[in-house]
Formats: structure tokens, sequence, C-alpha cells
């Protein structure tokens, strides 16, 4: 479950949305939008995951949610 704030998240929606299956997706105010200027975050599995960017959180989405592909193992 990947859920992220529509408005201060910071993440690539798009990337993130198609990890997932559609109600594995929540994109609304999570209420932790104060104090991560120019960061990346959302929660991934409950937990609250801060990153430096947008392909930091999606790479880390890819590794909670165990959809690391070989390619990116390497
Ligand atoms: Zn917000």
């Amino acid at each position: 479950m990947i859920k992220v704030c529509e408005h201060c998240s910071n993440v690539n929606y798009t990337e993130l949305k198609a990890l997932v299956e559609e109600d594995q997706f929540s994109i609304k105010c999570i209420g932790h939008c104060e104090g991560h200027d120019g960061k990346s975050f959302g929660f991934i599995d409950g937990e609250l995951v801060i990153v430096e960017s947008p392909e930091a959180f999606t790479a880390a989405a890819r590794e909670k949610l165990h959809l690391a592909t070989l390619e990116s193992r390497s």
C-alpha cells in the first residue's frame, strides 16, 4: 500500500501508481506535509518514508513492496 499526498509528497505519481494495484494506491493529504521541504515522502506499507528525490522514493517503494527487478538489483 502506497499513500502519498497529492500536493506535497514530491514523488513520481505515475511511476508509483504503476507499481501497485489501483486499490493499493492512495493519493490524499497524509498529514505529514510540513517540514519536509525539498524531500520526497509518503507511506509505504504503513511506514513513513522520507528520501531526497522522487527517484529515491520510487526505488524505496519497489524495495519495500518487494518489486525490485533483477535489473535494479544488479
Ligand atoms: Zn499534504
